[in-house]
C-alpha cells in the first residue's frame, strides 16, 4: 500500500465507473445538443472576485468553501471555482457574445471544489453537468432548462425523482419580503440558532433554508414570499407550471425553496432522491437575471440555468440497478502465442486488427499460454486468435469463440473481414 492517500474529500474513478460516467456523459452531450445547447469549457479556477461578486458574499459558498490560494507572492487570489455559472457568466461577457447573437444556449460538465466537511454525496471535489440559457426572459426558457434536465433522467431510467419548484419574484419584492422576514424573525432572537441569527442580518431569506428542527415550526409559520408578488411575476410563475404539466413532468410548489445562492430571481426549483440519504438534493437551478450586472454588464441578461451533481446521480443510478449492464469495453480479440519466438509476428498481427479497427489484447510478457488464455478469460475477451507456427507458415489463423469455444481457420484477409463484421454488430448490438 502506498504511504499517499488521496486528499479527504476527494475520490478515484476506475474503468468500472469511468464507463458509467462516460454513459451518462454521453446521454447528457446527446440531448444537450438535441435542445440546441453547445458545450463550453472555462478555467477551472477564476480571479476570487468572480465568486464573492457572483455568488454572493453571505453565502456558504463565499463565507467558508472557497479553496482560494495567490499564485504569486503581490498577485491577485484564484479560487478553484466552486460552481460554473458565474464562470460561464464571465465567459460570455468578456467575450462579448452578445454582439453576435441575442441567445446563447450553454452546457457543460466539469469538476468543483467546496470545502465543506466530506459525507456520503458530498465531496470537496465533484462534478455537475447542466445548462445555462442566456439573453431570454420568457418563461418559456426556464421551463426548457427544466425539461432538458428531467430529459436526462428519464432517458437515465431513474424513476422517483422529485422536482420542487417556487418563485422568487423580482428584486423589489424580494426586499419587501426580505423586511416582513425580519419582522417576523426578529421577536424571536433568543430562540434563534448563531447561524440564523447572522442570515436575519445579512440575508434572512436563507433563515427558510435551515434545516435545524428546533426552527422548524417558527419557519412554518413565516410570511409567503408568494403573497408579496404582483401579477406579472405571479403570471410568469403559473406560466413555467403551465410548460411543466403540458409536457407531462410531475411537480410539487414549495414556497419554502429558496436555494442557497443569492443570485436567483422568479422561478427556483430543485430535484431530490429519496434514495440519497441526508445530502438528498441532485440537481437544482432557476432564474438570475442579475448576475449579467453584477458582473459589470451595464444592464440585466436574463437567465436560466440548472447544475446536476454527477456523483449523486449515479449513486441514484446505482440504488436504482441502472448501472449493472455499464462495463468498461472488452477486447474483441485476444491474440494467444504458441511460441515465443512468433511474439513479434503476433505483436504485427494484432496492430494489423487494432489498425482495421478491431479491440484486441495481447500478452507483452512472454508468459505460458495457459496464462495467456487465463488473461483472455479474465477479460471477457469474444475471441482468442492462435498464433503457432502453422499459422506463421500457412498464414491461415485459427480463431476460437471464447463463448461458444468453437474454432474456425481463416486466411488473414477473411480474419480481418469476419472480425470487422463482429465488431460493426456489437456496436450496433
Ligand atoms: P448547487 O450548485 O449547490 O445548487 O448544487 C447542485 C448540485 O450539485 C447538488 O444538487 C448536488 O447534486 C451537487 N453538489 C453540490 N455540492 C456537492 C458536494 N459537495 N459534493 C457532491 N455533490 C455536490
Amino acid at each position: 500500500m502506498s504511504q499517499y492517500q488521496a486528499v479527504k474529500g476527494t475520490k478515484d474513478i476506475f474503468p468500472e465507473e469511468s464507463a458509467q460516467w462516460k454513459y451518462v456523459e454521453s446521454v447528457v452531450h446527446t440531448l444537450a445538443s438535441l435542445y440546441g445547447f453547445n458545450e463550453i469549457r472555462i478555467p477551472v479556477f477564476e480571479y476570487t472576485e468572480l465568486f464573492q461578486r457572483g455568488i454572493g458574499s453571505t453565502t456558504d459558498i463565499v463565507g467558508k468553501e472557497m479553496f482560494s490560494f495567490q499564485p504569486d507572492p503581490q498577485g491577485r487570489s484564484v479560487t478553484l471555482r466552486p460552481e460554473m455559472t458565474a464562470g460561464v457568466m464571465r465567459a460570455v461577457l468578456q467575450h462579448n457574445l452578445f454582439s453576435s447573437a441575442p441567445v446563447h444556449k450553454l452546457y457543460y460538465i466539469g469538476e468543483l471544489f467546496r470545502k465543506e466537511r466530506p459525507q456520503a454525496g458530498r465531496q470537496r471535489q465533484f462534478s455537475q453537468f447542466g445548462a445555462e440559457l442566456l439573453g431570454v426572459s420568457s418563461p418559456a426558457a426556464v421551463a426548457e432548462v427544466i425539461t432538458l434536465m428531467m430529459h436526462v433522467f428519464e432517458s437515465l431510467g431513474l424513476k422517483g425523482l422529485k422536482l420542487r419548484i417556487n418563485t422568487l419574484g423580482n428584486t423589489e419584492e424580494r426586499f419587501r419580503y426580505r423586511e416582513a422576514l425580519q419582522a417576523y424573525f426578529a421577536p424571536f432572537n433568543e430562540v434563534l440558532d448563531d447561524a440564523s441569527k447572522d442570515r436575519l442580518e445579512k440575508n434572512p431569506l436563507r433563515i427558510l433554508d435551515s434545516k435545524n428542527p428546533a426552527l422548524k415550526e417558527l419557519i412554518a409559520g413565516a410570511p409567503r414570499l408568494y403573497d408579496f408578488l404582483n401579477d406579472a411575476s405571479l403570471q410568469d410563475f403559473e406560466k413555467v407550471l403551465f410548460y411543466l404539466s403540458e409536457r407531462h413532468i410531475p411537480y410539487e410548489i414549495d414556497h419554502r425553496l429558496v436555494r442557497g445562492l443569492d443570485y436567483y430571481c422568479h422561478t427556483a426549483f430543485e430535484v431530490t432522491s429519496s434514495e440519497l440519504g441526508a445530502q438528498d438534493a441532485i440537481g437544482g437551478g432557476g432564474r438570475y437575471d442579475s448576475l449579467a450586472r453584477e458582473l459589470g454588464s451595464s444592464s440585466d441578461v436574463p437567465a436560466s440555468g440548472f447544475a446536476v451533481g454527477m456523483e449523486r446521480l449515479l449513486i441514484t443510478m446505482e440504488k436504482q440497478g441502472l448501472l449493472a449492464s455499464l462495463n468498461h469495453p472488452v477486447p474483441l480479440v485476444f491474440v494467444v502465442v504458441q511460441q515465443q519466438e512468433l511474439a513479434d509476428h503476433a505483436l504485427a498481427i494484432a496492430w494489423r486488427l487494432r489498425k482495421a479497427g478491431i479491440s484486441t489484447e495481447m500478452d507483452l510478457a512472454a508468459r505460458s499460454m495457459k496464462a495467456q488464455m487465463r488473461e483472455a478469460n479474465r477479460m471477457k475477451a469474444a475471441y482468442a486468435l492462435f498464433i503457432g507456427a502453422n499459422e506463421y507458415t500457412t498464414g491461415s489463423y485459427s480463431l476460437k469463440n471464447l463463448v461458444s469455444s468453437e474454432q474456425q481457420i481463416f486466411s488473414l484477409e477473411a480474419l480481418l473481414e469476419f472480425l470487422h463484421e463482429s465488431a460493426t454488430k456489437e456496436v450496433v448490438d
